[in-house]
């Protein structure tokens, strides 16, 4: 199939395009390179270009004419929406709608969205499934639940299939070393954990230790970027072969704790790591923890990687790399 992965060149998206090349399909990444890295694209055909940029856009889909389209051009960083919620708004919102513009003007009706766990909020009820109420606290996730909604739209009336992934915690590199996290500024635990372990950076703060868990710091459920980007191959096929647009949750299934995390890290690398105690982040819930019951049934996907020491070995492999 060819498929055109916007943000390909993204920690996600990078991971993607190299599963799709390597399972046969033809790809063509379109990314601006804000926050991706061209020497991550490892196949298919690359275009540097803007979602803003409608002519290039217009290109893209006249050039090579996909069947179908992953999004993962996004910005991440929920502080950074609270503080520039214009920001995320344009990029995220009114951006996708340039693409999914596009994709009706060529006639592309096939569209796997990168959405999140942030479209729910503060969980009223944990494992989160795809029912629950969708009450998202800041501009990122709001700009993802805006999409999602505006997608229900567009099939009504341009016949637009799509699947919506939310992600829940994102974590692990490819096993082959390739590939990996190379966010800037990174935010994510794991990353950070790893960084503080190589030398890269001189601790890692604890976001608070009060929180009501087991050992006070918060849950989450961290899933391995190559079962995420194996969910999101599957959902591709299924969305080709029934043409019915869904929604899932993709996580582990299984929560694990800021502390539980830093131990395995120590595990993993046999070393220390300084721990500065931080208060509390704006915003963040005490458990995030995904129900991907429906997606396992529907798309017949089997998480690989689900335990927290694997994921952070894969992390560490890259992390090495990129830290000497
Ligand atoms: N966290 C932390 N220290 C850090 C970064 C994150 O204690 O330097 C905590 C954060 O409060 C959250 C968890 O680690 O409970 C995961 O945060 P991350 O930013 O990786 O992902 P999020 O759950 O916010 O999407």
């Amino acid at each position: 199939m060819k498929v055109l992965v916007v943000g390909g060149a993204g920690y996600i998206g990078s991971h993607m395009v190299k599963m799709l090349v390597d399972t046969g399909h033809e790809v063509v990444t379109f990314d601006n390179l804000s926050s991706g890295f061209r020497d991550a694209v490892l196949g298919g055909v690359f275009v540097q270009g803007d979602l803003a940029d409608v002519a290039a856009l217009d290109n893209v889909f006249k050039q090579y004419q996909p069947e179908a389209v992953m999004h993962f051009a996004s910005y991440i960083q929920v502080g950074e929406s609270v503080q520039h919620p214009d920001k995320y708004y344009l990029n995220n919102f009114t951006n996708t709608l340039n693409l999914l513009n596009a994709m009706v003007k060529h006639q592309v009706k096939h569209f796997i969205f990168s959405s999140t766990a942030a479209v729910f909020g503060e969980p009223e009820y944990v494992p989160i499934d795809e029912v629950h109420a969708k009450n998202p606290l800041n501009p990122y996730g709001r700009s993802k639940w805006m999409v999602e909604q505006v997608l229900a739209d567009y099939e009504r009336a341009y016949g637009l299939k799509s699947v919506c992934l939310r992600y829940f915690n994102a974590a692990g590199a490819d096993p082959s070393g390739l590939l990996g996290e190379r966010h800037e500024p990174e935010t994510h635990l794991i990353p950070l954990v790893l960084q503080a372990l190589s030398g890269r950076r001189p601790h890692i703060s604890v976001f608070g230790r009060d929180y009501d868990t087991p050992d006070g710091t918060c849950i989450r459920d961290y899933i391995h970027i190559v079962d995420l980007c194996s969910a999101h191959l599957l959902a591709l096929q299924k969305l080709m072969e029934i043409g019915e647009s869904m929604r899932f949750n993709l996580g582990n299934g299984e929560g694990f704790s800021v502390q539980q995390v830093v131990a395995a890290a120590e595990r993993v690398t046999g070393q220390k790591i300084k721990i500065v105690e931080g208060p509390r982040r704006e915003g963040d819930p005490a458990r995030l923890v995904a129900d991907a019951t429906l997606a396992k049934k529907v798309l017949g996907w089997q998480p690989v990687y689900t335990d927290l020491e694997t994921i952070i070995a894969h992390a560490w492999q890259w992390e090495t790399k990129v830290a000497h």
